[in-house]
């Protein structure tokens, strides 16, 4: 293993983590590419540095994409921060993608920034997070990129995400929803903590169960599953969506199911027709 030979100038007990890091990705994450981790590796710079305030929130922890830097205040937050840099990539066109996020420098504009924030949150969790049973930051985002990860499945957002391939992601929705729900969703994501959230929540729901309904009803047109099974799945996914509480409120609250049982009676009223 000769990924960190070039960080001789990082602090001993950050290149412990930089090296438990490398070890935990090559058991556990071996089916992605591990190209951008290897190239940033070469100039990561990491700096000790007080706590920020920002808002009602302290950032402990973040990455400098645009310098390869990652800004510390203890250890333990240092996982996620590493994510960010093994899925940066600056392209020649002045935009650099991070993860599931793209950041136009040219026009100044982002996108994707809590998509991706769910994201690397849900990979800290499953893959690092031994230290960090009381991080508790962008808990909603990480349970909608949880469920957007049962539609898309697990091997395959991963590998998008280590490959900082958002336009792959978009397109692999394509087959399932429209661009314009696409774009809500993806927009929608970064309102979630704005006051007044009710219909951005209802809205995330609705994409993902619209979304998970037409990849089902491609299973059920090519006989993968019956109407019954079409039925399990989404109430199964549906029961896993609201495992979540949002503004205090069980997020079934937030799901209107009279339309999604209308929508399940036209697929299985067209599955019926057909089998005729
Ligand atoms: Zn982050």
């Amino acid at each position: 293993m000769d990924e960190y030979n070039n960080l001789v100038d990082i602090d001993y007990k950050y290149l412990k983590k930089i090296r438990e890091f490398i070890k935990i990705f090559k058991k556990e994450l071996s089916h992605c590419n591990s190209n951008i981790l290897k190239e940033n590796l070469k100039t990561l710079k990491i700096i000790k540095r007080r706590p920020l305030r920002d808002g009602k929130d302290i950032i402990y922890a973040s990455y400098e994409a645009l310098n390869n830097v990652i800004y510390i205040f203890r250890g333990k937050y240092i996982f996620h921060e590493l994510l960010h840099m093994a899925t940066t990539v600056k392209n020649k066109d002045n935009i650099i993608h991070i993860g599931f996020a793209c950041v136009d420098l040219n026009r100044k504009i982002k996108i994707g920034a809590r998509i991706n924030e769910g994201y690397t949150m849900l990979l800290t969790n499953r893959y690092f997070n031994n230290f960090l049973k009381s991080y508790k930051y962008y808990q909603i985002e990480t349970h909608f990129m949880y469920m957007l990860e049962i539609i898309l499945e697990r091997n395959t957002l991963e590998k998008l995400y280590f490959e900082a391939d958002f336009d792959r992601l978009i397109d692999l929705l394509l087959k399932y929803n429209s661009y314009e729900n696409i774009k809500s969703f993806v927009f929608d994501m970064d309102k979630i903590y704005k006051k007044e959230n009710d219909g951005v929540i209802k809205n995330i729901n609705n994409f993902l169960i619209e979304t998970y309904i037409s990849k089902l009803s491609i299973y059920l047109e090519s006989g993968i599953i019956d109407a019954i099974g079409l039925e399990n799945n989404i109430l199964k996914f549906i029961d896993d969506l609201c495992m979540i509480k949002i503004n205090g409120k069980n997020n079934l609250q937030y799901i209107d199911l009279d339309n999604i049982e209308m929508k399940i009676n036209l697929l299985n009223q067209k599955y019926i027709k057909r089998k005729k």
